[in-house]
Parts: structure tokens; sequence; C-alpha cells
């Protein structure tokens, strides 16, 4: 076995070897339900802990839990000067288990502890701290009225953001520690209780993070989980009547059903759904900036990554140079384990996805296009996909419309900016993209014209608590992140005085 492989903390493993409930009311309770969810270590393919498969009632007992919590102002009440404190304490408390927690995502989820150190641990403890101090910022406005009966009377009116309520937070398995905190901080710091349901495949480290929430003084009941599968209790929670807000981060196809069910009672609802990311490169692009810009941009966590670049539109000038040096990169990459930190591709997050991706590949050869893979995985027991570029891909593939969510991106020679923006644009989804050039002209006239949440230019994936992110199109409703993102939290109560 290689040296490099980072040596696991004992509080991994004991944590991995607990017998794991649901987190209600500030501790951990017993499912009601028999069964129990499998929860396996991509690299190698062996399960390495158990959680519960919470049945509906066990969601009841979380949501009504969270309500109570909420309707006795424990938290919603509380200044917002000490909610800002907690939260504040909380991120600390991420920071004095950053190791734990990487290693457990790794563990669980598969991606490099390089990754898993620096996002999931260290960008989710900026979005932490930014996410706290906007629990004191929350304010509204002021207005002079002109209603004129009866006579003589004035009015005044001003706006509150009040808290929304129980929020249902739902998770995917890509990042599961930062997006859950994108879910748990925006609610918490709005005055709101949450009940969150992690991905099945990657529950560990909300887990132990929702110890951490109470250790850092969220009162019981404030912060509830629940583990277990999407058609039970997943949708248990987010058809409880006593949920006022749905806050979902997943596939487009399940953000739909969603937001069907969600119509019934009118629940506030945001949706952070898939991507199909282009980037556009220009004949005049800095080639160095471009090819590491992509291959962070496409392949950082194995192109799990919703705003992740999947197809790129090169200048027919360029397109030769550029995808030989893809083709050597993509070549010249290490694939091992996420626990060794040499490793520059890991393995995906759960067997489902590798042979998902598999499936777009062989789709792909079947009708002849033109691949280039790198290095295959260590162990075939791993969930291991070869780095791979797909070259002009046509419309018979699978992959040219379709989310892979893998290691898997596309490169198009186009004759000039106008082709490649029409094909761009040419998706149902509008989460990301990207425009590579040095010509300031060409990207302040194409970025309007680009059908996405997120724009970059020179850069791609690079995301930031101060900045909104979401999807146009099947891509989403609403924004995350910036200094609104509690308005999604929060009704707007207008109070009007007479004086
Ligand atoms: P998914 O839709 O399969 O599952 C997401 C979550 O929804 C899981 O917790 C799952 O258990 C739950 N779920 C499934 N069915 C449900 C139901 N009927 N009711 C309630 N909950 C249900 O998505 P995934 O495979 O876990 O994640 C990958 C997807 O997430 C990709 O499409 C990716 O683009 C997207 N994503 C988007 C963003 C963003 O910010 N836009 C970020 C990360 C991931």
């Amino acid at each position: 076995m290689s040296t490099q492989i980072v040596k696991t903390l004992d509080s991994v493993s004991a944590f991995l070897k607990r017998s794991h409930g649901l987190y209600i009311d500030g501790g951990w309770v017993a499912s009601q339900a028999a069964g129990s969810l499998p929860v396996y270590d991509p690299a190698s393919g062996e399960r390495i802990a158990t959680t519960a498969d919470a049945s509906a009632e066990d969601v009841d007992r979380a949501v009504r839990s969270a309500h109570r919590a909420f309707t006795s102002g424990v938290w919603s009440r509380r200044l917002p000067a000490e909610r800002e404190r907690i939260l504040l304490r909380y991120a600390d408390l991420l920071e004095q288990h950053g190791e734990e927690l990487a290693q457990l995502e790794t563990l669980e989820q598969g991606k490099s502890i390089n990754i898993a150190r620096a996002f999931e641990v260290g960008s989710t403890l900026n979005w932490m701290r930014y996410t706290a101090g906007l629990a004191t910022k929350i304010s509204g406005r002021t207005f002079d009225l002109s209603i004129p009966v009866p006579e003589g009377a004035r009015y005044t009116a001003y706006t509150r953001k009040e808290p929304i309520g129980v929020v249902a937070g739902i998770v995917p398995w890509n990042f599961p520690l930062m997006i859950g905190m994108w879910k748990v901080m925006p609610a918490l710091a709005a005055g709101c209780s949450i009940v969150i349901k992690p991905s099945e495949i990657t529950p560990l480290t909300l887990m132990r993070m929702a110890e951490l929430a109470t250790d850092a003084g969220v009162p019981p009941g404030v912060f509830n989980l629940v583990t277990g599968s999407g058609q039970v209790c997943g949708q248990a929670l987010t058809s409880h009547p006593l949920v006022s807000k749905i806050s979902f981060t997943g596939s487009t196809a399940t953000g739909k059903g969603i937001a069907r069910s969600a119509a019934d009672r009118l629940t506030r609802i945001s949706l952070e759904l898939g991507g199909k990311n282009p980037a556009i490169v220009l004949k005049d692009a800095d080639p160095q900036q471009v090819v590491e810009g992509l291959l962070l941009g496409s392949f950082l966590n194995q192109g799990q990554v919703c705003a992740a670049s999947s197809r790129i539109y090169i200048e027919a000038p360029i397109y030769d140079s550029l995808v030989a040096q893809f083709e050597s990169a993509v070549k010249g990459m290490s694939v091992g384990q996420g626990m060794d930190p040499t490793t520059q591709i890991n393995p995906v997050a759960s067997k489902a996805q590798q042979l998902k991706i598999q499936g777009f590949l062989t789709n792909a050869r079947e009708h002849n296009a033109e691949l280039i893979s790198g290095a295959s995985g260590p162990d075939p027991q791993g969930y291991y996909i070869a780095p791979t570029l797909v070259l002009n891909p046509d419309e018979a593939l699978h992959l040219t419309r379709e989310e892979v969510f893998g290691p898997v991106l596309s490169l198009t020679r186009v004759a000039d900016a106008e082709e490649a923006l029409a094909l761009a644009n040419d998706s149902d989804y509008g989460l990301t993209a990207s425009l590579w050039t040095t010509n300031l002209a060409a990207a302040m006239n194409l970025t309007p014209r680009i059908e996405a949440g997120t724009v970059w230019v020179n850069s791609h994936t690079l995301i930031d608590a101060n900045m909104p992110f979401g999807g146009f199109k099947q891509s989403g409703t609403g924004r995350d992140f910036g200094v609104d993102w509690l308005d999604a939290f929060t009704e707007t109560k207008s109070v009007c005085i007479r004086h």
C-alpha cells in the first residue's frame, strides 16, 4: 500500500462504527422503521457505515419537533446578534473538527482529501461565517402612504422580514457537507428551524454537523436531521403540511416532482438543479489559462459538480492545438483513491453513478464517437471512471445534451463566436457558462447573450458566498448566496400604522 495514503483518524473510525439514528430534539433517537441503509467507500466498494432508513412517521416526528421549536420562539425570536454568535461558534467547531470531517467526506463520497479539506471544509467555513453575519443585517423599508381616507388620517408603513417557519433541506451527494450548510446556515440565520435530509449515499458529514450544532448552542429541535430514501423520507418531508419552505438541490427530474407536490399547498420552494454547462473559447484566448481553467472546471470532483464545464466550443484556428494539450493532460492524470492526496482523479460517488456514466460512454462508442481516455482506476471494485474527452459529439449521442455528472468532457470545433453562442444556448439547462478571450469588447458583447445564471470570463466553476448562484431555464428557480440570500427564508410583512 502506498505510504501516501492519509491515516484515518481514530475519531473517524469510531464515528463510522456507531449505531446511527435520527437527530431530533437535540439528540440521536432510534428510527421507528425496521430497515437500514448502507454507506459504501467508493474507492473499494466496501460498506463503511449503516444509517437509519427513516419512515414517514419518523419524518413527522422530526418536523413536529422543528415546528414546536419554531413557534416557541427559542430561536426565531432570539436576538439576531445571539443567533450570529452561535452560528459563528458553529463555524469554529467545523474548523476544529476540519480534518475529521474532511476524512469522513472522502470516505463516503470518494473525492480527493485535498478537495475535501479545501472545499468541503475550507470553503464551507467562509460560507458559514458570511451567512452568520447576515443574521444581524435582516431589514425592511419604510414608506409614506397616500391613502386619503378618512380625511385627515395619515399612514406610515414598514416591512418586516420574518422567518418563514420550518424549512425542509434536501441535499445531493456531490458536495454533501458544503451544500448541506448552504441550507442550514441561511435557514438558521433567518430564525427558521430546519429538518435536513442528506443523500442516502453520503449522509455522514451532515450527521456529524448535527451534533456540532447542538455543541455550538443551537437549541434542541431547531436543527433536526433524518436519513433515508428520497421516495419515502424525502417525499414525506417535502409534502409535510408543517413545512413552509423547501430548499432543494439535486437533479432536475426530482426537482420538478417536488415542485409539483409543493404546488398543492403553495409551499415556498427554491430549486438548485442540474446543468450542461458550456465554455466558449475564442481564438484570442490565452491557451494556458484555458487548459488549466477548464481542466479544473471539468474534472474537479470527477466532474460531479452542477456548475462543471462539460461541453467546450473552440474557434477553429486554435482547436487542434488545444485538443492536443487537453489530451496530454488527461492522459497524464493520476487515478486513485481520494485518501491518497497525490491522485488527481478519484472514484465517482456510487456504483449507480459509475454505471450511468459508463452507459453514456457505451452509447458514444456505439455511435463511433472519437474518445480519448486517461488511466483507469487501480481497484476494480472501486467506482472509477477514466477521465475522458469526446471530440465533436453529434446529436445522436446522449451525452451531447444530457448531464453526465462524471469526468467526461466534450470538445467541439466551431467556425466563430456566433456558432459557439448558438450551440451554447441550445440547451434546456442554464446554470453556468464561461467565455475565454482576451478581447474585452467580445467579452462585453457576448456575456449578456449567454443564457446562464453565472457566466465566468477566463475562469469556470469558481463560486463565492457574496455572488448569487442559481439557474436559468430548467436549472432551477431562485438564487443562493449574496446579501439577499435570506429573502428566500423569510416572508415580507407590511405593517401599516394610522396616526
Ligand atoms: P437527486 O435528485 O437524485 O437527489 C437529491 C436529493 O433528493 C437526495 O437527497 C435524494 O434522496 C432526494 N430525493 C430523491 N427523490 C426525492 C423525492 N421524490 N422527494 C424528495 N426528495 C427526494 O440528485 P443527486 O443525484 O443526489 O445529485 C446530483 C444532481 O444534483 C445533479 O443533477 C446536479 O447537477 C445537481 N446539483 C445541483 C446543484 C446546484 O446548485 N444547482 C448543486 C449540486 C448538485
